[in-house]
């Protein structure tokens, strides 16, 4: 049997600095007449238990421990244009500042921001210097809806965005992301959108745009401009689509267009928040459906980035079982043969045969619409 691999974990502690407070769940607001406000979704207690059931948990025999640091504002301007971190860096400056609806930059905020995307940077340089293959940035705030200029969705700065700049300009010419956030993954899209070095996939639920911060919709026909066209594949899928419905979309969408692509780095956007039980998503994976998902993205690194991956933390806001997904993608990246964990929340009954169709359609339209799915499909009749 093949040995099992480890994977390299790049955390910092500050990250938990940033707190976006309390109100009626993401909105800041106490109405007067609601006793018990809740913590923020996006808190650091999410962050605590991912971070302790990777030590503690089953899985932790086969991590290793890497200090994360932060990001050089130099470092930002890969990815984000100057004003916008200016504008940043004056919010931090003056105490604090809603930056768009539900995303409050406070005191701490700024700080945590900058470690997150030097953490993530710190682990793409891990890769990149061959020093380990699977590699994961254990990080908040996350940052897959922050775009060049603006920031959106609890997120301030690209952490994967900024990562994927490093491996282009450390010779990397052919980066394929997979998002699996249950959000459309708008800013990491809009940084490459004009880009064919850049295969950007999400998978998500079908939630449109959500105002000025997001102007994306997230629909099919967002597929990339000039050189850049078709090299965003947009797979919006209906509420509670499950395991079965995940998987279908994976094998029959995601699977050829990374083989086509032929990537030199996977990156995968990891979000528990696609879970049955999140309160910020409507789709139902179980541990079972990531665990598979793992496995196939695992096996996609093998075969086209001699197992490269990185692998970078978004949202995930149910407190506990956003840790035990996070444990099973990482059982399927790492190839175990049987699960480590048991799902302590899986008995709901999920629809198999809706999303079928749904993908069904959406390959039919990609493979008329993008040119390097195309010329596959030709090969193949
Ligand atoms: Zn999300």
């Amino acid at each position: 049997m093949a040995e099992v691999e480890k994977i390299d974990v790049f955390w910092e502690e500050g990250m938990l600095k940033h707190d976006m407070g309390r109100g009626v769940f993401d909105t800041g607001e106490d109405p007067g007449f609601i006793d018990v406000l809740e913590k923020h979704p996006e808190n650091g207690d999410r962050i605590r238990n991912m971070l302790s059931i990777l030590k503690r948990g089953p899985i932790s025999p086969y991590i290793s421990w890497h200090q994360g640091r932060p990001a050089s504002i130099s470092e930002l301007l890969s990815f984000h244009s100057p004003e916008y971190i200016q504008e940043l860096e004056e919010a931090d400056k003056a105490g604090g500042k809603m930056i768009c609806s539900a995303t409050f930059l406070n005191p701490g905020s700024w700080e945590a921001a900058l470690l997150a995307a030097g953490t993530t940077l710190s682990a793409m340089k891990y890769i990149l210097d061959g020093h380990g293959n699977i590699v994961y940035a254990l990080v908040r705030p996350p940052g897959h809806h922050a775009q060049p200029t603006h920031g959106d969705g609890y997120c301030f700065l690209n952490n994967a965005g900024l990562a994927i700049q490093l491996a282009l300009g450390s010779g990397r010419t052919k980066v394929a992301v997979i998002d699996i956030d249950v959000h459309y993954g708008n800013g990491t899209a809009e940084g490459f959108y004009n880009s064919n070095e850049v295969l950007t996939i999400s998978l998500h639920m079908n939630h449109g745009s959500w105002g000025p911060s997001h102007p994306q919709s997230g629909s099919i026909d967002e597929l990339g401009e000039g050189e850049g066209l078709g090299y965003n594949i947009n797979i919006p899928l209906p509420n509670g689509t499950g395991d079965h419905g995940y998987m279908y979309a994976v094998e029959e969408l995601i699977v050829p267009a990374v083989q086509n692509f032929e990537p030199d780095m996977i990156i995968l956007i990891a979000g528990q928040d696609s879970s049955a039980f999140d309160p910020n998503g409507r789709q139902c994976l179980s541990m079972d459906g990531y665990r598979a998902i793992g496995r196939i993205v695992g096996d996609l690194a093998k075969t086209h980035c001699n197992g490269q991956l990185l692998i970078v933390q978004e949202g995930g806001y149910h407190v506990t079982y956003s840790a035990y997904c996070l444990h099973a993608t990482l059982e399927g990246v790492l190839n175990l043969q049987s699960p480590l964990l048991s799902d302590p929340l899986d008995h709901y009954p999920e629809d198999e045969e809706l999303t079928e169709k749904v993908v069904d359609s959406m390959k039919k339209y990609y493979e008329t619409n993008v040119p390097f799915l195309k010329e596959i499909t030709k090969e193949q009749n």
